[in-house]
């Protein structure tokens, strides 16, 4: 007998598991498909910067609506989102300033905790960075980082809860539409049968879509990260940093290591079954880039380095709506940046599937149309894309 769901969510990763959240705490029962384990795809590789200094205003709104879950996380979800408190410093060089107090005066004015700073005030807050290529910088002191797998696990275990289901190991192959509306999913474990079927399969997402003829522009983006331990000069810590005239960011990891990302490092392109191997010459160019910043990191010594991918669409913002048959949703294409704004994606997602129209934030400037219409999406003071 083919088993029934109301729901089914292709993906276990964060977003898979959200949505399955808000889906079970409005009384239905969601089933997650997960070909291999939770959080196996980008969410377990995931930097977790939890951070709300977006350029665009909806992606603004969905960080800062996501904000409110990391901080009441037990009291929101139940269990734990690993969030940590390290204050937030989005560094950009003189000759972009005007980006920078244009996007912290929409981010107030979207109610987000953020202000612009002197370089004196970093200097104050991160006494080993260089601050000479600066004036200004916008500070959030109430943001830092979270654990992605542990929120995953906490979301999706608050979804069992609540009638929810998780199927891992369990690869979906098939998607089946009868008179123009989603019924049933084919799986490398039997069928499963529901009037609804969400995309939320991160980097594999567009394979996902082409079951059912959806052409979805969302390729696959590589992204390495190093783990350095700090020298013990530098065991007090740092904030969590976007550097973007290093095309980099950092934050600490624990209580002696730094997490390193570059923006300038991503590859872009190629089949989501790759090997996920760092390129050679990362670590020379991670040490490199974060010296400029810390120079007294040189001391540092090299942790770990890992790989992880993710979907990217063309205006590297997501695709979050209704698309092809009746009952079939996009909640993919996150483009690097899809932790963070995770709990308020599957709530609007969730509300958009039950009631027809996202609440806690206006979710329809991320339709799929927007592509084939030429409006991608820019930020208002955005002079370049954030992966490059
Ligand atoms: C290295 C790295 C660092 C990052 N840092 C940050 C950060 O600091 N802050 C931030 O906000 N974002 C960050 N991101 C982005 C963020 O992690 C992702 O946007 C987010 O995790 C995407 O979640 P997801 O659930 O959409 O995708 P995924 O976690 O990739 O989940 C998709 C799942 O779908 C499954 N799947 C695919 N096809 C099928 C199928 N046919 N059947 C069944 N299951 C299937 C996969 O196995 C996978 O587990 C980072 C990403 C990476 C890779």
């Amino acid at each position: 007998m083919i088993e029934t769901a109301d729901a089914i969510v292709i993906g276990g990763g964060i977003q898979g598991a959200s949505l399955a959240f808000h889906l079970a705490e409005k009384g239905l029962r969601p089933l997650v498909i997960e070909r291999s384990t939770l959080a196996s795809g980008a969410t377990g590789r995931s930097s977790g910067l939890v951070r709300m200094h977006y350029d665009l205003e909806p992606e603004a709104r969905l960080a800062w609506a996501s904000f409110a879950y990391f901080r009441d996380w037990r009291e929101r979800v139940g269990g734990e989102c690993g969030f940590t408190r390290t204050g937030f410093l989005q560094l950009y060089p003189r000759d972009a300033a005007a980006r920078l107090r244009s996007n912290v005066e929409m981010q107030q004015r979207v109610g987000i905790s953020t202000m612009l700073v002197s370089a004196d005030d970093v200097a104050r807050l991160a006494p080993a960075f260089r601050t000479d290529d600066f004036d200004e910088a916008a500070y959030e002191p109430e943001s830092g980082y979270a654990d992605p797998s542990g929120s995953t696990a906490a979301l999706l275990a608050a979804a069992r809860e609540r009638g929810g289901r998780l199927v891992q190991g369990c690869e979906m192959t098939a998607i089946r539409v009868e008179c123009g509306r989603v019924a049933a999913v084919d799986t490398t474990r039997g069928s499963f049968s529901a009037p609804v079927v969400v995309d939320a399969a991160g980097a594999w997402a567009r394979g996902v879509a082409a079951l059912v003829g959806l052409d979805v522009p969302v390729t696959v983006w590589r992204h390495d990260t190093a783990f350095i331990r700090r020298p013990r000069a530098l065991r007090l810590g740092h904030p969590t940093v976007i550097d973007d005239g290093n095309a980099m960011y950092f934050r600490p990891e624990g209580r002696d290591l730094t997490l390193i990302g570059l923006e300038d490092d991503a590859g872009i392109g190629g089949e989501p079954e790759e090997v996920l191997r760092p390129a050679d010459e990362f670590v020379g160019r991670v040490v490199d880039r974060i010296c400029r910043r810390i120079p007294a990191m040189a001391d540092g010594e090299l942790q770990s380095t890992q790989r992880g991918q993710d979907g990217i669409t063309p205006d590297q913002r997501p695709i979050l709506c209704a698309a092809g048959p009746d009952g079939f949703y996009l909640d993919c294409g996150f483009s690097g940046t899809g932790f963070k704004t995770a709990p308020a994606v599957g709530a609007c997602m969730a509300e958009l599937i039950v009631g027809g129209r996202a609440t806690t934030v206006d979710i329809s400037a991320f339709g799929l149309e927007r592509f084939s219409e030429g409006r991608l999406l820019a930020g208002s003071h955005e002079d370049r894309p954030m992966w490059r």
